[in-house]
């Protein structure tokens, strides 16, 4: 009280923050997800992502740094490439856009330390999966086996998931998606899921542990259900077509990172009061 009032924000934990902070943030969040679309177009084209630079292509043509930056150039060159003028996807400019929003909810929620340094890598990660499910229905081994090495290593160090419960989570949430993957053509009559699907889910148990596991895989299937159900209802598409499951386990495990907490605390005082 009675303190001179500077342009501090306070975070989720109650820490003060200076706002350039956000900024800062945005910025890397934004430029991480440039890379997220090279990740995105080449993972399943089998390129490799760190050569040649990136290019246009449909044209070729080698993209400037100043025709490369987050969302600002695709505004600024109205979504078509300099040289040949073909439209850029709009898909390039959101990718950019969400990870620069989901890394400032991120700090925003956990405030600055390791946890969100590994949370960040994550949300990045499901990025890309969701983007090469729905582009290709292909999720990237490249992405996922590294990620459960990584996962099982932050559980164990830095995060409050804690080794054990990283390897229960990885066992529980792959497994369980092997079930489901076993169980969906008795159940559907068609195959649901994969085994990017299976080493998605071993990937988020590993980084979140068992319980935010099964919470991702209730969340993802309710919202698979319900957005299935409500695009066959609507005959955009038939109860034969292929709807990805992966984007929507990314949802799931997104709801279980920032409101797992909670909903497992209400969920335990339900049960036992
Ligand atoms: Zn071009």
């Amino acid at each position: 009280m009675g303190e001179e009032a500077e342009p501090f924000l306070v975070l989720a934990n109650g820490t003060q923050i200076m706002p350039v902070w956000y900024l800062i943030i945005g910025l890397v969040g934004a430029l991480v997800g440039s890379f997220l679309n090279v990740c995105i177009y080449r993972l399943p084209r089998r390129q490799s992502i760190v050569w040649p630079g990136s290019h246009c292509p449909a044209c070729t043509t080698p993209i400037t740094w100043y025709d490369n930056i987050p969302v600002i150039s695709y505004v600024l060159l109205a979504g078509r490439c300099r040289a040949c003028a073909v439209p850029i996807p709009w898909h390039y400019p959101v990718v950019e856009g969400l990870n620069a929003a989901g890394y400032i909810g991120l700090f925003w929620y956990f405030g600055p330390g390791w946890p969100v340094a590994v949370y960040a890598l994550l949300y990045s990660a499901l990025i890309v999966v969701a983007g090469t499910d729905l582009t290709h229905q292909i999720i990237p081994n490249a992405v996922t086996l590294p990620g459960i090495g990584i996962g099982l290593l932050s559980a164990a160090t830095v995060l409050p998931t804690g080794l054990a419960n990283g390897v229960i989570g990885m066992l529980v949430g792959g497994g369980l998606l092997w079930f489901l993957a076993w169980l969906s053509p008795y159940l559907f009559g068609k195959e649901g899921m994969g085994g990017g699907d299976i080493k998605l889910m071993a990937m988020i148990g590993a980084f979140l542990g068992w319980k935010p596991a099964l919470l991702t895989i209730l969340v993802g299937s309710l919202f698979g259900s319900l957005i299935g159900i409500t695009l066959i209802g609507a005959r955009l598409i038939s109860r034969q077509d292929y709807i990805p499951f992966g984007p929507f386990l990314v949802g799931g495990a997104l709801v279980a990172l920032f409101f797992g907490q909670p909903m497992l605390n209400w969920y335990h005082a339900l049960l036992f009061g």
